[in-house]
């Protein structure tokens, strides 16, 4: 059965059931891809009744997922990822380490370094330990460090074991590292050997196979791009005279959060949000973020039309300090900061936060689309579906808001808008492969896009770039789906004003 057929059937089941939901069954939408189905933790009371019981075998049949710990917002979130209260965190240690009889060095003396210890076993022969920042953290296990021998040339052999998780990145190589991804390249596949489990599907370590000689090789998850390169970036697409650069605030560390403005319409003019990196590793989302907003600074008909009508709000950053910390997945306070956006214990989601609301507030900016730039194993496209109706408690909570009609018609219209973006970068790529991740609306869901739909009453999209989809893929998409989304906007704003004429 395909997605859109089962939503259909999910739904009809929903709709029939929404008496025995609102007696208490947690459930969840279809998914394209299953292992990264949601699962809604507002689940509570028992299910007393052979129809709430048949309701809960379909679903399940239809493979959703059921899950009663309300710690959790994904499927994939380990306990606690919902309490983002500071936890304690290992800072990241900044050393050299020589292994002078073997003649080899490591380092971790820079920013997004991660290596927590080395082991000689002989002398060609190491065994190094990457941990996270704190545990329990999803198994995005990054690490990141140079590396060299005191000869001319020598060969070692060095095992990648990670405490808490599993190996997740094939390595990244460069002599020469820049801002650019193309001054890395992957590691050859005869001197990469992945270790396998029992069941042959998780790699647990990986050994690498490294030729060394005095001028240093840098071995990163993925290609580095830190808070140095955000400011580098940021500052040159600041001297176009409709960018406008300014520091969002300070993070837990007092780094800067830079906060971009792209526009030459007036302060009040509809809003197109974008944000990226809550998640320190997932440069992939990074890679697609740059030609997306770049697209809006562009000299062409499309984007100068498009300035004059819209505004861009950027953050390119959220977390400078899990970046340059090299950390898996947390902030300098050891929580996901995608998982702050209904608690909001945390500076750098409250900064942008304060941002939207005072645009929102006391400029009444309408926010017209929000996209929150990821990477994952695959590339997908996590979306808001309709009806806002899944779990008990949503479903209490929803129909208890007033305007509760009119919320559901526009978050219809918000969901179409967002599949029809889709549809158009599906056309245009049609080699290419647009998965949907498909999950409901939640009035407490913790994540930015459920808070731009919910709070900013926008579109809204979690664009996740997969961890080895060719680079200069990633970039076309990301160009090209700023640029149907300013022709889609334009040609909406036209369709309205027609509407008021
Ligand atoms: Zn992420």
């Amino acid at each position: 059965m395909n997605c859109p057929t089962l939503l259909r059937v999910v739904y009809s089941v929903i709709r029939q059931c929404i008496p025995i939901l609102l007696c208490g069954i947690a459930a969840q939408s279809c998914s394209t891809l299953q292992q990264h189905a949601s699962a809604h933790t507002e689940s509570s009371g028992t299910v007393s009744s052979d129809n709430a019981a048949k309701a809960r075998r379909i679903m399940r049949e239809a493979g959703l997922h059921f899950s009663s710990d309300t710690t959790k917002a994904y499927s994939y979130d380990p306990p606690g990822s919902l309490v983002t209260t500071n936890k304690q965190i290992e800072l990241p240690k900044r050393r050299v380490i020589l292994f002078s009889k073997a003649g080899v060095g490591f380092s971790t003396d820079f920013d997004g370094a991660r290596l927590n210890d080395v082991v000689m076993l002989n002398d060609s022969t190491f065994r190094a330990t990457v941990a996270p920042e704190n545990a329990p953290i999803n198994f995005s296990a990054w690490y990141a460090f140079k590396v060299w021998s005191t000869i001319p040339s020598k060969i070692i052999r060095l095992t990648l074991t990670y405490t808490e998780a599993h190996h997740r990145y094939i390595p990244k190589l460069s002599r020469t590292p820049s801002a650019d991804w193309r001054s890395w390249r992957p590691i050859d596949s005869t001197s990469y050997i992945p270790h396998y489990d029992s069941t042959g599907r998780t790699i647990t370590s990986a050994t690498l196979r490294l030729a060394l000689t005095p001028d240093t090789l840098w071995v990163s998850a993925q290609e580095l791009f830190t808070s140095r390169d955000f400011e580098v970036w940021s500052t040159r697409l600041a001297a176009l005279p409709f960018v406008q650069k300014t520091v969002l605030g300070k993070s837990a560390l007092g780094k800067p959060i830079i906060r971009l403005d792209i526009s030459e319409a007036r302060p009040d003019a509809p809003c197109v949000v974008v944000i990226s990196r809550q998640h320190p590793p997932e440069h992939t989302g990074t890679l697609a973020l740059l030609p997306f907003v770049e697209e809006f600074t562009s000299q062409t008909p499309l984007a100068q039309e498009f300035r004059k009508k819209f505004r861009v709000f950027v953050v390119p950053c959220v977390n400078p300090d899990g970046v340059d910390a090299g950390h898996w997945r947390h902030n300098a306070h050891g929580v996901d900061l995608n998982r702050d956006w209904y608690n909001f214990n945390q500076p750098e989601t409250r900064l942008v936060r304060d941002a939207l609301l005072h645009m929102r507030d006391s400029l009444k900016t309408r926010f017209v689309f929000g996209v929150d730039f990821h990477t994952t194993q695959h590339d997908i496209f996590y979306t808001l579906s309709n009806p806002p109706l899944v779990t008990a408690q949503d479903s209490i909570a929803y129909a208890t808001i007033p305007e509760y009609s009119t919320y559901n018609t526009e978050a219809a219209q918000r969901s179409a808008f967002v599949e029809q973006w889709l549809e158009r970068l599906q056309e245009l790529f049609p080699t290419y492969q647009v998965t949907i991740s498909d999950s409901p609306r939640t009035p407490h869901g913790a994540t930015s896009g459920r808070w731009f739909d919910r709070e900013l009453r926008a579109p809204a999209v979690t664009y996740e770039a997969g961890d080895e989809t060719p680079r200069e893929l990633i970039q076309s998409i990301g160009a090209a789906s700023a640029r149907i989304l300013m022709q889609m906007l334009l040609d909406r704003e036209k369709t309205i004003n027609r509407s008021q004429e």
